[in-house]
């Protein structure tokens, strides 16, 4: 506890925090498989784009699951769960829900490979799948909020991008004792509605987030460049 001090002038003075709550430590087996995980983790991102009927897409996740040691049923489960809550991409979508929506594609790719190493691992154990769904099912829940939440917040960056007739967006977020860091730090600052910061839109940072996008700031600078230091969008 001596001279890692919060006040370098080259660090923003705020605290890194937990993205969002459905993110999960990773697990040994996950650490140990880095590389593996990345192309399984690339397959299962086309098979989601691809869009295709449910029973396709949930066979086509057996396969690239089955090829990293999920068993079928394990697959099957965690395809139909997650596939199921998926929402096709909106035809007449802004740029920022396109973009947060092509985001998604890579959460949902985590999400699912997560999901099926944890199942596997509690099978292994000699737990019942349908009771190891019940709990997974609440993890579900809180990606599927997560996700909403996202997407909500970029509907209103589009539109405050059509009403103000700007790519370049502020963000502004209520400053009070329940603000974090990192709104907090985001305050102010500009962003361009088609890249989502780092944060994630305003009124996506986390639950109950309650900055909005506005108006840009004349000068200010972009919000990645203040907050990159405090933390990381991370797949939920
Ligand atoms: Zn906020």
């Amino acid at each position: 506890m001596t001279a890692q001090s919060t006040r370098s002038p080259s660090s923003h003075p705020v605290r890194t925090t937990k993205p969002y709550p459905t993110t999960l430590a990773p697990t040994a087996a996950t650490a140990g498989a880095a590389t593996a995980t990345a192309g399984t983790l690339t397959s299962i991102t086309t098979i989601l784009a691809a869009g295709a009927p449910l029973a396709a897409t949930a066979s086509a996740l057996v396969t690239v699951l089955g090829a990293v040691g999920i068993s079928v049923a394990v697959a099957q489960s965690v395809a139909y769960l997650a596939a199921a809550g998926f929402v096709a991409f909106p035809t007449r979508a802004g740029v920022a829900l396109k973009s947060i929506w092509t985001i998604e594609l890579r959460f949902r790719a985590a999400y699912i490979l997560r999901a099926a190493q944890r199942l596997q691992a509690g099978v292994n154990q000699g737990t019942a799948l349908a009771e190891l769904l019940r709990t997974e099912l609440r993890y579900f829940k809180l990606h599927l909020k997560a996700q909403i939440n996202r997407r909500r917040a970029a509907i209103e960056v589009d539109r405050i991008k059509n009403q103000t007739s700007s790519d370049l967006l502020g963000w502004k977020a209520v400053l009070d004792g329940r603000t974090t860091p990192e709104c907090r730090a985001a305050n102010g600052k500009n962003f361009y509605a088609q890249y989502p910061p780092a944060i994630g839109y305003p009124g996506s940072v986390h639950v109950a987030c309650r900055c909005r996008p506005v108006k840009a700031f004349v000068g200010a600078p972009l919000v990645d460049r203040i907050t990159s230091p405090v933390r990381v969008l991370q797949a939920a």
